[in-house]
């Protein structure tokens, strides 16, 4: 039985109310799992590596498709409004993790390329190096496309890329559907993320092919509790295994919530981790980063 669908089918029917309980239910299975099990093939490095997935990142996509794209972005609300509240968020977290001087891997649509002063400038700006990485061109799922058709998406992300003078490396599938992992070595991808759940989630890097699978080990939503972030952090920095936290930008509610659990989630936890950092005890990495480690110990 697939707990983390089964749970996902819990949640879309009754709401928020029960993706609250299915949050709490994650940390704690989290906290208490990765206290027993270990990974001995995986790569050991205690690092915090941190993606974030831009479903849309522009409510002109929204505009753009008219509204042809929503079921692909999100099942409950329009590609527009996620777009909105994506352009808000983005630069929130940008700014948090700028002034840690914290890198990050975002993980935008290739559409995104085709919108004049998108939040793809902001990133490109940063004082900090953030990766930018790929989630699709229209957020399809990989699984439900033919090769022609997921070749054609990863086509048009390096033309659109490319003007902005960009190569991705990194590739975040959307909805975490993986397919085609040839074609990402093809386009000339390093890594990507791959599928985590309750049970699949891991610290864990490894290599796939010519690619390295950068194992997302923990959701954060808006019920996260800092303490339980703490909690797995600590058994990853003493088992020196990689830490990857991801969340999409739409994951904390609107205006103000947001800055809320940017206060109450992340700022305890970079705070937290950035003691570590300076006592030697993990870096921070993005996931291009965090794969080119490997490589180099690899060698
Ligand atoms: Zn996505």
């Amino acid at each position: 039985m697939d707990v983390a669908k089964l749970l996902n089918e819990v949640v879309s029917d009754k709401g928020d109310f029960m993706t609250k309980y299915v949050s709490l239910f994650s940390q704690l299975y989290h906290s208490l799992s990765y206290s027993i099990k270990r990974s001995e093939t995986c790569y050991r490095g205690s690092m915090l590596i941190i993606s974030v997935d831009v479903d849309v990142g522009s409510k002109e996509l929204g505009i753009i498709n008219k509204g042809k794209n929503d079921a692909n972005v999100n099942k409950n609300t329009s590609e527009y409004k996620i777009g909105e509240i994506e352009e808000f968020a983005l630069p929130m977290f940008m700014e948090t993790f700028d002034s840690f001087k914290i890198p990050a891997s975002f993980a935008i649509r290739g559409q995104l390329t085709v919108v004049n002063g998108s939040v793809l400038g902001l990133l490109r700006e940063s004082s900090v190096k953030h990766d930018i990485a790929a989630h699709g061109y229209s957020h399809r799922k990989f699984t439900q496309l033919s090769r022609e058709e997921a070749e054609s998406e990863l086509n048009m992300i390096s033309q659109g890329m490319e003007r902005f003078g960009i190569t991705p490396r990194t590739f975040v599938f959307p909805a975490n559907c993986i397919a085609y992992l040839d074609l990402l070595e093809k386009y000339g991808y390093s890594c990507y993320r791959g599928y985590g759940n309750f049970i699949a989630d891991t610290m864990c890097i490894e290599k796939q092919g010519e690619l390295y699978n950068i194992h997302p080990s923990f959701y954060v939503d808006k019920y996260t509790k800092p303490i339980f972030l703490r909690k797995i952090l600590d058994i990853s920095t003493a088992a020196k295994l990689p830490f990857h936290i991801w969340f999409h930008l739409w994951n904390f509610g609107e205006g103000k919530d947001i800055q809320r659990s940017i206060e109450d989630i992340f700022l305890p936890l970079l705070d937290y981790a950035k003691k570590k950092e300076e006592n030697g005890l993990l870096t921070f990495e993005t996931m291009l980063s965090a794969a080119k480690r490997v490589e180099k110990h690899e060698e």
